[in-house]
């Protein structure tokens, strides 16, 4: 340890707490050093998409250089640090013995892999701990569990209007603005053939460096980046741009088009602001009150739908799955409701199949490290749901693939939101459709080898038997005890159209999906 890195107290940063407005930073002590590490356990634990290893790395050494610049003492490991051991632990202690420090600090978690590791570890210590909270979420991990004690259900609704009340956004006095809490209904709009959104906001960093040094050291890492050009924000500033684009150019068609699909339209009117927010960079309510003034100052240009449509994704659902992560795991994440165990289909890692819908989602995610919500929602995770992929499976692509994918955000995504392998925690139905819902949102069908209107022949659209094939395997689970309460009053429509269909029909569809799920690789 150089002499010039003693201290009192180490504080521990971790790759998604680059948070500058954090208390810590308030004012510069001498006696602290602030620590951040790139190491292999967190390149390995999962198979990861560069984009994500060079944006969290990226973004950690533009921070530590930014505090540095503060007057704050930093200690940044890098991953080729003949020092670094791979593993924050085994690092902490040899820097915490180095540094004759008499304390040590870090930020709570957000993950439970992290939370587990570090209250061990500060258990074995013989100093002072001090677990400061991360200052970036509007609700506590536990409260929402608080909130919902003694129910059955956690509705997402119910607590989104609590949030609502709370921060006063978009209420006027003691009512929702416009009248209404939800204006969903308006947000399914279906851009014309030919529409182009806004092109997204691309940043131009130059990583090669980084890149070369991931390369070198071995990380396995999936999907494709040009390193001279890295397109996504490092810092709070370029974050801020990326809000400022979305609310001048994009917000005022957000939620109209929040539902669609549009053939190489990667990021539509989406903000593509998670990667800031999740390493937090932005703070949740700043973007959300940002997203208000637009509104009151330019109702005509950007109409409450919009505006409404944005926050309840901020202040609704991305407060609510924490909550749900914090509620429900470790358990969680051995969650399979429906005992699915195939795997997932080859393509999913190349995009080579001549489903259209697929292929673009999927190459898109793999050039970009990332896909709007119904790609992945109504896209991949529909189709994985439908052929019956173990939820193990699919939330490893998730985890991997996307680069704001942390698990506290994307597991309860994925098994909840988009598997219902918890059984309807945090759904209220399992999100499946059929090729017919895809080809009202979007323009992906036109151009697809499948027919949509297909049900049975050689081309049919894989979606359409495969649809009906999921309601009648999971027929008795969906109706049985363990589902979610009114689950049958929200689906019961479903089994009634197939109640109604001819028995050669039914057996038709039955053995075409049989066929598709016996070549689910060559699809
Ligand atoms: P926008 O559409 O512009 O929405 C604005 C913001 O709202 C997002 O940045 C995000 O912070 C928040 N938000 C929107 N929907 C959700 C949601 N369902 N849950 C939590 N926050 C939400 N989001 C992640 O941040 N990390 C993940 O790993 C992740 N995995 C997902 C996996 C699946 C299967 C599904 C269906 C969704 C997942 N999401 C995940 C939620 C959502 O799809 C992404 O937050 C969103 O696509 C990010 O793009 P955006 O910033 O352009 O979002
Ligand atoms: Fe997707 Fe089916 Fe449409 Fe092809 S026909 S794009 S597979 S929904």
């Amino acid at each position: 340890m150089p002499e010039e890195l003693k201290a009192r107290e180490l504080r521990l940063v971790l790759g998604d707490q680059l948070n500058v407005g954090h208390p810590w930073y308030s004012q510069c002590d001498h006696q602290v050093v602030y620590v951040l590490m790139e190491v292999r356990q967190e390149t390995d634990y999962a198979w990861h998409h560069v984009q994500k290893v060079l944006g969290f790395f990226g973004a950690m050494r533009r921070f530590a250089q930014q505090l540095r610049e503060k007057g704050h003492r930093v200690l940044y490991l890098t991953l080729d640090d003949p020092r670094n051991t791979q593993e924050i632990p085994r690092n902490l202690r040899w820097l915490l013995e180095g540094s004759g420090a008499e304390r040590f600090a870090y930020q709570l978690p957000d993950e439970h892999r992290l939370d587990d590791q570090l209250k061990a570890f500060a258990e074995d210590l013989d100093l002072a701990v001090e677990v400061a909270d991360s200052a970036h979420f509007l609700t506590e991990r536990t409260e929402l569990a608080r909130l919902f004690q003694g129910k059955k259900q956690y509705l997402m609704e119910r607590f989104y209007r609590t949030m609502r009340e709370r921060t006063g956004l978009l209420m006027d006095g003691d009512r929702p603005a416009g009248g209404r809490w939800n204006f969903d209904k308006e947000n399914r709009g279906r851009p014309s053939k030919g529409h182009l959104a806004p092109p997204p906001l691309l940043f131009d960093h130059d990583l090669s460096g980084l890149s070369e040094l991931v390369r070198r050291q071995g990380v396995k890492t999936m999907g494709t980046v040009d390193a001279r050009h890295f397109p996504w924000p490092l810092d709070r500033s370029e974050a801020l741009q990326l809000l400022d684009h979305f609310v001048d150019h994009l917000l005022p068609d957000f939620g109209r088009y929040q539902d669609a699909l549009m053939p190489g339209q990667w990021a539509l009117y989406h903000s593509r602001l998670s990667f800031a927010l999740n390493l937090k960079l932005l703070d949740p309510l700043e973007v959300c009150r940002a997203v208000e003034e637009a509104w009151r100052s330019d109702p005509e240009r950007i109409g409450i739908a919009q505006a409404e449509g944005f926050i309840r994704q901020i202040i609704g659902w991305r407060e609510y799955m924490r909550g749900i992560y914090w509620a429900h795991m470790p358990g969680f994440a051995e969650r399979n409701f429906f005992g699915h165990d195939r795997e997932l289909p080859a393509w999913y890692w190349t995009g080579d199949t001549r489903m259209a819908c697929l292929r673009d989602a999927i190459r898109g995610s793999l050039e970009n490290a990332y896909a709007h919500h119904i790609q992945r929602l109504m896209v991949t995770g529909n189709f994985a749901l439908l052929a019956g992929v173990h939820p193990d499976a699919v939330d490893a692509w998730y985890l991997g693939i996307y680069i704001d994918a942390i698990e506290w955000v994307e597991i309860t995504n994925t098994r909840g939101m988009s598997q219902f392998a918890d059984g309807g925690i945090v759904g209220t139905k399992p999100y499946v459709s059929s090729g017919a819902y895809l080809d009202r949102m979007g323009h992906h069908c036109k151009g697809c080898h499948y027919d949509v209107k297909d049900r049975i022949g050689e081309r049919a659209c894989p979606f359409n038997a495969l649809y009906w094939h999921f309601h009648e395997r999971n027929r008795s689970r969906l109706e049985g005890p363990d589902a979610r309460p009114g689950l049958m009053t929200r689906i019961g429509r479903v089994y009634h159209t197939w109640d109604a269909m001819d028995a050669d029909t039914r057996e038709a569809l039955l053995n075409k999906a049989e066929r598709t799920l016996q070549q689910l690789n060559d699809l």
